[in-house]
């Protein structure tokens, strides 16, 4: 079989970030190939523990409502004392009340088998393209205008033509393998647990309660048991210490059922028909660049890590969001290529950030005695002081001091409720309480687009000017939003400018117009890309960005 550029983008790898990747493209309306080597979609929890950062992007991408119906908040951890009675109660994730820039501020928990399953049933009915499962990726080469690639489909070898491969085929990435990016790290073999999908009945309150249950004894031996609310019955468990005896608890389920008594001090626990644990050990490695050429990779393909913290899928999923409407507008010839090149720049300082602290956080945990002991999250784990405020495609015209505003903050850092105002290359603050010319209340999150910029003017003065500049650039890629200071004379609606009423003052707090904004750029991924004090800014920032149409 041969298939040249009939897709223009492959992706190789069905797991919930090639899904995202997928999603995001088409909706950009980029014809992409997904296949997968599995005969069919993989199954277990794994990347269970959703960031307030991913609700926004699955937001984005239209999936949050279905999300929210199967996840739950993220749960308690009730301890227990080495003779199995129950004892401290605590959360590691501190549960915040929403706010109106941020209106997801706590992490939930979903399989990420099950939001996968939502994202391929989005890009099925929505797109119309359907994952190849049993289809593997064996061969990549890059020539002038594309990228041959080798498939195999059972005994069938084929051959496909694409412009661009994304690779999200996971920590053994055979795109990474064959494209040669480097993958540096440490593996450290002596760091291990045994994880896994366990279906477990017999511990008190098992059917009411949805705590995370911590069992040990006082050498250092525990098992963290969390049931799936979403599966009644499944509990995700993970489990270590000098007793366990992991290969042989894989291989053997009475044994792992008799340790899982032991440490809970509890004859009467059960193990059902369903059992898949597997031997996990601390494997910390990122690629130097996301990007060769036409190719890229992302999630786990491009960088592993320890699960503390519940960074991986997240961050896979920041990676697709962002390589998307860069990829979407080169395809479409929107764009020249070398946006591309952001892709890597912007996301490898925050994975190199992350790999730090969820390192720092694994080595002490292990370290300790008691499980019971280990630290409750930081905020930071949120994902929503991930930026890229020193990117060279986002321009910022308020900044005063470069080193402290950018230079200086850490990649995971640039929460603007904390630092005082949202930069560009921060994440796009929500803004509720707009009226737009129907009287019907939005917020900026119900007008953001993941296929276009959002250019936000705060000062009608501008428009016109406005859209002159804007003139110079595919215009389908931009939707423009005058927001009005509640009171303000009542103005019509240039052609193409929706105009609202921030009645609340929300937005214009949110994007500090009392400090000079007067335009603020969103991008589709949902980062600010300008912050801006007229259309001169607004110019320079789509000369970066998009191709010149004039
Ligand atoms: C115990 C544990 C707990 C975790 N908890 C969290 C958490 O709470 N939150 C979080 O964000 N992350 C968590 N993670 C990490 C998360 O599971 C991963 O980051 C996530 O699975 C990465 O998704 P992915 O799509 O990049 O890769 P994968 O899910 O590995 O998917 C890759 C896909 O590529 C396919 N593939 C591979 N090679 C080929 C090929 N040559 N051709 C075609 N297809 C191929 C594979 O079959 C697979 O389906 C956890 C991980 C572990 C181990």
């Amino acid at each position: 079989m041969s298939d040249a550029f009939t897709s223009k983008v492959l992706i190789v790898g069905a797991g919930p970030v090639g899904l995202v990747a997928a999603l995001a493209l088409s909706l950009n309306g980029v014809k992409v190939r997904i296949i997968d080597k599995l005969p069919a979609p993989a199954v277990g929890q794994r990347g269970s523990t959703i960031a307030p950062r991913t609700l926004e992007a699955y937001r984005l991408l239209g999936i949050l409502p279905d999300v929210l119906k199967l996840a739950t908040p993220f749960p308690e951890i009730q301890d227990h004392s080495p003779d199995g009675t129950p004892g401290r109660r605590f959360s590691i994730l501190p549960r915040l009340p929403p706010s109106p820039a941020v209106p997801y501020p706590n992490h939930l928990q979903l399989g990420q088998d099950y939001v996968a399953g939502i994202l391929r049933e989005h890009l099925e009915r929505r797109c119309g393209v359907n994952v190849e499962w049993g289809t593997e990726c064996v061969g990549l080469e890059q020539d002038g205008d594309g990228v041959n690639v080798a498939i195999r489909k059972g005994e069938t070898d084929g051959r496909l033509k694409v412009e661009y491969v994304i690779g999200a085929d996971g920590a053994k990435s055979m795109v990474r393998k064959l494209t040669g990016f480097s993958f540096e790290g440490e593996t450290a073999a002596d760091t291990r647990m045994l994880i896994g999908d366990v279906e477990l009945s017999g511990f008190e309150g098992e059917s009411t309660d949805p705590a995370i249950r911590m069992f040990k004894d006082d050498d250092g031996n525990n098992i963290i048991i969390r049931p799936v609310p979403e599966r009644p019955g499944l509990c995700f468990i993970v489990s270590r210490g000098p007793l366990l005896d992991i290969p042989r608890a894989c291989a053997d389920h009475a044994y792992l059922l008799s340790h899982i008594r032991f440490l809970a001090s509890r004859e009467d626990i059960k193990m059902g028909a369903e059992c898949t644990v597997t031997e996990w050990h601390l494997n910390v490695r990122m690629a130097n660049t996301f990007q060769k050429g036409r190719i890229f990779i992302a999630g786990d393909a491009a960088h592993v890590h320890s699960p503390t913290g519940g960074q991986g899928l997240n961050s896979g999923v920041m990676d697709a969001m962002n390589l998307a409407w860069k990829l979407a507008l080169v395809v479409r010839g929107a764009a020249i290529p070398s946006l591309l090149d952001t892709y890597s720049t912007e996301r490898t300082p925050p994975i190199r950030e992350m790999l730090n602290l969820t390192t720092t956080r694994t080595k002490h945990n292990f370290a300790l005695k008691r499980t019971a002991d280990a630290a409750a999250h930081p905020l930071a784990f949120r994902m929503l002081g991930v930026h890229c405020r020193g990117s060279d495609i986002v321009n910022d015209e308020l900044v005063v001091d470069r080193r402290t505003e950018i230079e200086e903050v850490s990649a995971y850092g640039g929460e603007g409720e904390d630092t005082g105002r949202v930069h560009a290359g921060d994440r796009a603050p929500d803004a509720p309480g707009l009226r737009d010319a129907d009287g019907t209340e939005r917020s900026l999150f119900d007008l953001f687009d993941l296929a276009k910029h959002t250019v936000l003017v705060f000062d009608p003065a501008l428009v016109d000017e406005l859209l002159g500049a804007v003139q110079t650039f595919e215009v389908e890629c931009i939707q423009t939003l005058l927001v009005l200071e509640a009171g303000s004379a009542s103005c019509t609606s240039p052609r193409g400018v929706q105009v609202v009423v921030d009645f609340k003052g929300l937005a214009s707090q949110a994007y500090s117009v009392a400090q000079g904004t007067r335009i603020a750029v969103v991008r589709p991924d949902g980062v600010v890309g300008g912050m801006l004090k007229g259309t001169k800014g607004v110019n320079d920032y789509f000369a970066r960005v998009l191709n010149s149409v004039a």
